[in-house]
Order: structure tokens, then sequence, then C-alpha cells
């Protein structure tokens, strides 16, 4: 029997292990396929509540699927390696197919048992590379070329077929919901949904000619950027829809573009496609450092860094961030959105990591770790690199510090954003939420209402910490403090996170 093993690609649609298993059951055998809820790893600290019940959501949907296609999904608790230990003295397993993940330590770890267990055993274990990452000695291949060949693959698509004769039975029932261990943390009630639908529904109403050609400039207000960006990144991260999808709808649009648009509307199109797929590229990047770097899910990049700001820790300031109280409205704000939905867009990601790294010189690893939890798209390649380039931690030269209150006024001008999360200021209008003059014990009755004391004075002054950091970080990069000229600590240039 084969085993179909759904560890993070949770999705049947363009699936080479799926594929390839179903292909080979006559050779191989029957196909069971297989999703662990692994204590060990439901418990790790950068897993949290509503992870589990987004993964929950999809496997439901999975199951359905399967059983559409006259299958069963076998879901265990337990050790993978206990648990295929298991099952193969029910039945003897020939081959287990899945993908190869760039993912947390811990579940690397966990590949590397099933690894071993499966040369104990002599057991065939096939592990489909993706996303275009290159493991061990392969040499990256260039992402015109890949994304080339991912556009003119034809992506296998299973729905509707019937292959009954090639699924295996269930060697035992499988676990009841009610005995998987519950991850810490609380669900969101702003989250996305888990399952193929809503990923599907992502790939067919994001990715047309109106929201691709205004996408760029929409991205970096929160104002604008819930309905602007598409959303994919939760999809991608679980593998519920694959990168060659997601490039196959942005070819889609551009062919569309081609037959209907005048030439320079054209034009414009393909500069904003182009703008979009860089992300997509970044996304590969990303994945690609820490493939190479995984000790940066824990350790700094540069390790003169490793211990400076722990050394530093004031647990009062996490605490303040963490919960939406610093006294700086645009970051409390962004907090508690982020609390509450799992999602913000990514300029003010970057503002968050910075106002918690620089401003209150919090430990990368400790800030990382909070909002993997907070981060329903937390994707761990992605997640630790970005957290390394914005804390100054990566030997990426241009150091970015974010004002806050400069990212507040650009991209929140009239408060709208601050005063919707952040009720005790919902009696000021328009900018006066920027004056932190103002907002310093402000209350409101909205805000009493729902238990909210006065709003507190900052916690820090930005422009002090921004500058301290700023030398401070000079001199560990460079072994000597920042000749430059005092720009009051604050570089306010857009930053380009894509650039390693
Ligand atoms: C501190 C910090 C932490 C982040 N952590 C994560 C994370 O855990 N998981 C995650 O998917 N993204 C992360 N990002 C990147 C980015 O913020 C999100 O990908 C994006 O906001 C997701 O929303 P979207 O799908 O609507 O993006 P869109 O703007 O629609 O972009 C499309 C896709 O491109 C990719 N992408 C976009 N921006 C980036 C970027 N800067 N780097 C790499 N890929 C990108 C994502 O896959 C995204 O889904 C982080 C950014 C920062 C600054």
């Amino acid at each position: 029997m084969q085993i179909f093993w759904l560890k993070r690609n949770l999705r049947l649609q363009d699936s080479v292990p799926f594929f390839l298993s179903m292909k080979a059951s006559r050779s191989y055998g029957k196909v069971l396929p297989l999703y662990v809820h692994e204590p060990g790893l439901i418990a790790q600290p950068d897993v949290s509540r509503q992870h589990q019940a987004f993964i929950s959501e999809t496997l439901v949907e999975l199951s359905t699927e399967f059983e559409a296609l006259g299958g069963q999904l076998l879901q265990a608790i337990g050790e993978t390696v206990s648990v295929l230990e298991r099952i193969h003295r029910c039945s003897p397993i020939t081959r287990i197919c899945t993908h190869c993940e760039t993912t947390q330590n811990a579940q690397y770890e966990r590949d590397i048992a099933v690894r071993a267990w499966c040369r104990e055993k002599e057991i065939e274990l096939m592990e489909v590379e993706q996303n275009g990452v290159a493991r061990g000695k392969q040499s990256l291949e260039a992402f015109a070329e890949y994304f080339s060949r991912a556009i003119g693959n034809s992506l296998k698509d299973p729905t509707g077929a019937d292959l009954s004769q090639r699924f295996a039975r269930l060697p035992f029932t499988s676990c009841a919901i009610s005995d998987i261990p519950l991850a810490a943390g609380a669900d969101k009630p702003g989250r996305q949904r888990g399952g193929r639908q809503a990923g599907q529904d992502i790939l067919n109403n994001f990715f047309n000619v109106r929201n691709l050609s205004r996408y760029p400039s929409r991205i970096s207000s929160p104002n604008t950027a819930w309905a602007s960006c598409s959303r994919v990144s939760t999809y991608l991260a679980y593998g519920i829809v694959s990168d060659r999808e997601v490039f196959q709808a942005v070819d889609r649009v551009v062919s569309i573009g081609h037959g209907t648009l005048t030439a320079p509307e054209f034009a414009r199109l393909q500069n904003r496609a182009r703008f979009f797929l860089d992300r997509l590229n970044w996304r590969r990047q990303y994945l690609q450092v820490f493939e190479s770097h995984p000790h940066v899910e824990t350790r700094c990049m540069l390790p003169q860094f490793d211990g400076v700001r722990e050394a530093e820790f004031d647990e009062g300031l996490f605490l303040a961030w963490s919960t939406g109280r610093t006294g700086i409205p645009y970051i409390d704000a962004a907090m508690r959105c982020l609390r509450d939905c799992g999602w913000i867009n990514m300029r003010l990601r970057a503002t968050l990591v910075s106002f918690a790294t620089m401003n209150c010189w919090l430990p990368t690893h400790r800030v990382a770790q909070l909002l993997a939890t907070e981060f329903l798209d937390y994707e761990p390649g992605i997640h630790h690199v970005i957290h390394q380039i914005v804390s100054g931690t990566s030997d990426f030269q241009a150091l970015m510090i974010y004002d806050p209150m400069k990212q507040a006024r650009d991209h929140d001008p009239q408060g709208q954003f601050i005063r919707r999360w952040v009720p005790e200021l919902a009696d000021l209008s328009g900018a006066e939420v920027h004056e932190l003059a103002r907002t310093a014990g402000c209350h409101s009755r909205i805000a009493e209402d729902l238990g909210h004391g006065p709003y507190p004075a900052p916690v820090v002054d930005c422009k002090l910490t921004a500058k301290s950091a700023k030398s401070r970080i000079h001199a560990l990069k460079n072994g000597f403090p920042d000749p430059g000229r005092d720009s009051g600590g604050a570089n306010t240039s857009s930053p380009q996170l894509g650039l390693i």
C-alpha cells in the first residue's frame, strides 16, 4: 500500500505526489491518504489555535473531496513515525509520496525521523520538490525560467474522476476530532476560512484586469489593502493552492488584457502584473534563503547580534507592544487588528516589527515568534528571513527604520484605521489621532463600554530610540558607530523588502 502523506500541502489539485501515487497504484499498491495531528508539533510555540482551526476546516473539505473520488482520508493522532508504524503493521507500506517542504525546524526534524524510519523499513520515500526551491547541491533556477515553465505546465485536477479502485481502505478508523490536542491561544473571529473553496474563490475573483491594474497603488494603506491585496498568502502557506496556480491566474489576466485593452492600457497592466509577480519571486527567494539558513528561526543571521537585544529584554515593553497598548496609535491599531483578524498588509507588518525591534529594542526571535502565532499565513521561510532584515540582524545593508508616526500620516491620514481599532480615540476627529499630546489619556464612551481604560502615553520616544538603534546596529555590523548625518533616526525612504 502507498501513503499519500499530507503535511502542509493540503490539496489534490496540482499535487504531483497525489498524481504519481495514483498513477503507480498497480505497481506500488493502493493509495491511503493520511494526515497526522502531531502533539509535538501542535505544542510548538509558533503554532496557535487559529492555525489549527484553519487546518481543520481544510481537512473537512479535503475529506469530502476524497470521498467524491471514491477514497477516504485517514486522520490520526500521534508522532508520524509511530502512526506509520501502526499502519505498516496493519497493511505493509510500499511507498510514501509527499511534498518536500521548506518549513520550521521542528517539522524538518520530523521529516528526518520519517526518512530514517523509511530507510530502516526499506520503504521508498518520494518527496516532490516545489516552489522552485533548490535543495542540497542544486542551483536555483532563474525566476523567469521557473515562471515560464509553470505557466506552460498543464496542472492535474482529479475532480470528477472515479478513482475508487485505486484507493486503499482505512486500516483503522480516523481519530475523533475531540481527541486532537488543542494548540495554545484563541481562534480569531475575523480570520480567513480554511478549505480549497476559499482559495479557489481568490483565484477566480481577485485575478482580473481591474484588480491587477490597481494593485500596486492600494496595497500600502491599511484602509485599501484589505480589498486590494490578493489575500492568497494563507492558501499558499498551507499549499491549498500552488504557486503554479497563482502564476497561471496572473498569466490568464494578462492574456485577457491583451485581447481587450488598448496598447497603453495593456502596457500598464503588464507592468502591474510584473509588480505582483515580483512579490512571488521574493516569496521564492525567502524560502530559498531559509532552506539554506534554517538557523535563522532561532539565531541571528549575523552572529554578533545573538543575545544583544535579549540581554536588555524589557517585559513591560513586550507586553505593551503585543497587546496593542504602546501609546503609538498606528502601532496599537495594527496589533489589535492583527489579533482579531490574523492578517495585516506588508507595510504594516514591517512597521510593527521595526517598532518592536528598533524602538523597543525587543529580541528579533521573541517578536517573530509572537507574530508567527498571530499571522494566519505564517510561512516560516518568509517570516523569519524578513524579521532578520527588518530588525537589522541580516547582511542586508540598507537599514529600514520605519517611523510609525510618518507611516500613520502617509497611509491613514484621516485616522479611519486607527479609530476603528483603537476605540479610546473614537472621539478625536480626522488627523487629531496623530497628535500624541492629544491621544495620551484619551477615553471615549465606546471604549469604556468595551472595558478599555484611558489610552496610554507613548512607551518610548520614537525619534530617540530609532537614532540609538541605528547607531548600535551600525556599530555591531561595522565595528564602529554610524558616522552618517543625523536623520532624526528615521529612515523614511521606501524600503525594498524584496531585495536580499
Ligand atoms: C515582518 C513580516 C513578516 C511576514 N511574514 C509573512 C508570513 O509569515 N507569511 C507570508 O506569506 N508572508 C509574510 N510576509 C510578507 C507579506 O506581508 C505577505 O505575504 C502579504 O502581506 C500577504 O498578503 P497577500 O497574500 O494579500 O499579499 P499580496 O500583496 O497579494 O502578494 C501576493 C503574494 O506574494 C507574496 N508576497 C507578498 N509580499 C511578500 C514579501 N514581502 N515577501 C515574500 N513574499 C511576499 C505572498 O505569497 C503573497 O501572498 C511578511 C512580511 C513582513 C514585513
